[in-house]
């Protein structure tokens, strides 16, 4: 494998660094003394305006749409490089959950879904939210769902109830998982449906307070309720029953988009975790750096952030060359490995905060509280060890070993 960074993403990274830091990290003040994300919005579409006339808009998505085109290696870089700031994806056009549904909608979409829906959203004109989890049933296996779209004349009419259908306040579409077809193998019940968001009976209860937040717009998690909501059968995205092969392509390249985006996390709170031990006199004389255990926190942490790294990098190696199928057990690794560092690395940069790591008044806190559901979403660390550890132990079977 070869780590070489070709110049043309080198030039992409510097100048993403250095907008991230001029641009964006100034503007987290603003969030973190308790302006919404709708209250951002005028100063984020500025800033997005920037970024377009950089050339820099929608690193991963297809240049067709307007985007960069950049291929999965490439965009992993850009994720880590955004990272840093929470307000990164949103201001360059590749936020979640955004960005998985336009890697369906290219995959899947018809002419007119693509049109009406893939264009807009690459461009930034609207958003969407993705709505699977369901309230009562367990999303750790959705094959229990209860949410259906029954067929009536040219039409679905879905009922259900789902949360965390996260940035659906002020989405334009949400793209629904409900069972078409019961009778089915339980694999095959289940379509995704586009449903935009006025349509009657698409109803956001709440956003969900999350760790003492219920956020908006972007930032919101949505609870829904679908009451016979009614919406054309050419909406269904992909063939019917095959909600959940097509929920595997949307996984793949996106858990790659996350784990870069957490290093990204992990190395800017490294960064403020060695400055304020360089920086912190804790007795006459001496810094929080010359304490020997904040020394191995450090070395652990450094060691453990560039593993996290090398794994995602090797994934997604892995998913261009072989594809996302055969890379199964590498993608759930990250999923769990990256997912811990990160909790880990956050933790300790607070704890040499002290009190201050406590607070608002430097980024830590709020990513100790946003980023701890990483070991929850797109599959809970359980399942994917579960699931690592079944391939492996499959390969096993008839095996001898001396
Ligand atoms: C911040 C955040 C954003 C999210 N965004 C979205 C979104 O945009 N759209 C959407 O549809 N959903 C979203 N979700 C929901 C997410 O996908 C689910 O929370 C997740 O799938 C787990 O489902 P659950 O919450 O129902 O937990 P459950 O399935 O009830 O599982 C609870 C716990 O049980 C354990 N567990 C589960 N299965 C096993 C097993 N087989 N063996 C051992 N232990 C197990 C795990 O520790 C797990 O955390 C989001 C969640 C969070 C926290």
């Amino acid at each position: 494998m070869d780590f070489t960074v070709s110049e043309k993403m080198q030039t992409i990274i510097t100048m993403i660094d250095e907008f991230v830091d001029r641009e964006l990290i100034p503007l987290e003040s603003e969030f973190l003394s308790g302006k919404s994300f709708s209250e951002m919005l005028p100063a984020l579409k500025e800033k997005r305006k920037i970024v377009k006339q950089m050339e820099l808009w929608a690193p991963n998505h297809p240049k067709e749409y307007g985007g960069m085109g950049l291929n999965l290696m490439e965009h992993a870089l850009v994720s880590e490089s955004l990272g840093r700031c929470p307000l990164g994806h949103y201001v360059f056009g590749c936020q979640a959950p955004d960005a998985g549904n336009i890697e369906i909608l290219d995959l899947y979409g018809t002419d007119e879904q693509k049109e009406k829906y893939l264009r807009p959203l690459v461009a930034g004109k609207i958003r969407s939210c993705f709505s699977m989890t369901e309230v009562d049933l367990p999303g750790s296996n959705p094959v229990m769902m209860d949410t259906t779209a029954v067929k009536d004349g040219d039409d679905y009419v879905i009922n259900g109830q789902k949360w965390y259908t996260s940035s659906s306040d002020g989405a334009a579409f949400a793209i629904v998982m409900a069972i078409t077809n019961p009778e089915a193998h339980p694999y095959l019940q289940t379509s995704m449906i586009i449903v935009p968001t006025d349509t009657p009976g698409f109803n956001q209860v709440r956003n969900i307070p999350v760790m003492g937040e219920a956020g908006d717009d972007y930032f919101g998690h949505g609870e829904i309720l679908y009451q016979s909501c009614r919406v054309p059968r050419k909406n269904l995205l992909g063939p019917e029953g095959h909600a959940f092969v097509i929920a595997q392509e949307r996984l793949g390249p996106g858990r790659i988009h996350h784990c870069m985006r957490w290093i990204g996390i992990c190395n800017r709170v490294f960064d403020l975790m060695c400055i304020r031990a360089r920086d912190r006199i804790i007795a006459p004389g001496k810094t929080l750096s010359t304490k020997q255990i904040i020394q191995a926190w450090i070395g652990e942490c450094a060691a453990e952030i560039q593993a996290a790294r090398m794994m995602v990098l090797h994934a997604a190696w892995q998913i261009e060359t072989v594809g996302a199928k055969m890379a199964r057990s590498e993608i759930s690794m990250i999923k769990f490995f990256v997912a811990n560092v990160m909790q880990k690395v956050i933790d300790r940069a607070l704890q040499v905060h002290g009190g201050l790591g406590m607070t608002d008044d430097t980024i830590i806190a709020f990513l100790y509280r946003h980023e701890r559901g990483a070991r929850i979403y797109d599959g809970a660390d359980e399942v994917h060890k579960i699931s690592v550890a079944r391939r492996i132990l499959k390969s096993y079977e008839g095996k001898q070993v001396k």
